[in-house]
């Protein structure tokens, strides 16, 4: 990676207030660079370009340590990680996570498989469907942070992950511009027994307006939830 993918990461770090632990920013960019590398044969990620990988990546992925204090060796999943995010960067600043890299396309997994492997870190990756995955009694309600970007419209994914949710424990979307999608998810949270706690919203670099939602699973989702794909698709709750 360039001194530019540095720069912008420090940069907008620096107005997250984030601060990471030694030798952090050198496993980013060794991540970066293969992301770069493997997506000239695999589509990974539309944005290639070293600072926008640096600030909508990396910077994105890692605002969450702002607004939610983690404990230590909790539980989290990111569902629909895709190339990784936002689950690696947050394992690459939190070594002491339990991390679950969950998504239905192999050949991303793969590569962050490959990924990981070069940074040295040991997440748990899984190939399945969030729905699948949330009728499991391995994953269903067992993570304390449940994570997850760009991966579908709040009320679906609400159906998604607060079925993986510990009861306790918190859902955490990462969202754009979040008005319209969250007064539309209100009935799919509390159908599935979550509470809307807080939004956070921040700004990376002047590039966009971001959002992190905080939803708290206040019981356990009825055994209802999640249900089939379609259903879901057809039929928000
Ligand atoms: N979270 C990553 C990010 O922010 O860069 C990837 C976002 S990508 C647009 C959406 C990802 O969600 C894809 O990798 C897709 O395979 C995955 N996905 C979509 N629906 C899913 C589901 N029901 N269960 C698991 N993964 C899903």
């Amino acid at each position: 990676m360039t001194d530019i993918f540095y720069k912008a990461l420090l940069s907008a770090l620096t107005q997250l207030n984030i601060a990471l632990p030694e030798g952090a920013p050198v496993k980013f960019a060794k991540y970066a660079d293969f992301l770069i590398e493997y997506g000239k044969k695999v589509n990974l990620t539309a944005i290639t370009d070293d600072s926008e990988i640096a600030v909508k990546h990396f910077a994105d992925s890692l605002a969450l340590l702002k607004y939610i204090d983690i404990k230590p060796a909790s539980s989290v999943i990111d569902v629909g990680t895709g190339a990784g995010f936002p689950g690696v960067p947050l394992l690459i600043a939190r070594p002491d996570l339990s991390l679950t890299l969950m998504d239905s396309t192999n050949k991303k997994l793969q590569f962050v498989k490959e990924a990981c492997e070069k940074i040295e870190l040991k997440p748990e990756i899984i190939h399945i469907r969030a729905e699948d995955a949330g009728k499991n009694p391995l994953f269903r309600e067992k993570y304390d942070l449940v994570v997850s970007r760009a991966v579908a419209d709040l009320r679906v994914l609400a159906e998604y992950c607060l079925p993986l949710t510990k009861v306790g424990g918190v859902f955490a979307p990462y969202k754009g511009d979040v008005n319209r999608e969250l007064k539309e998810a209100q009935n799919a949270i509390s159908t599935l027994s979550g509470k809307t706690q807080d939004l956070f919203e921040y700004e990376l670099s002047g590039y966009m307006k971001r959002s992190i939602i905080v939803i708290r699973k206040i019981s356990q989702t009825s055994p209802k939830y999640p249900r089939t794909s379609t259903q879901i698709s057809k039929f928000p709750l």
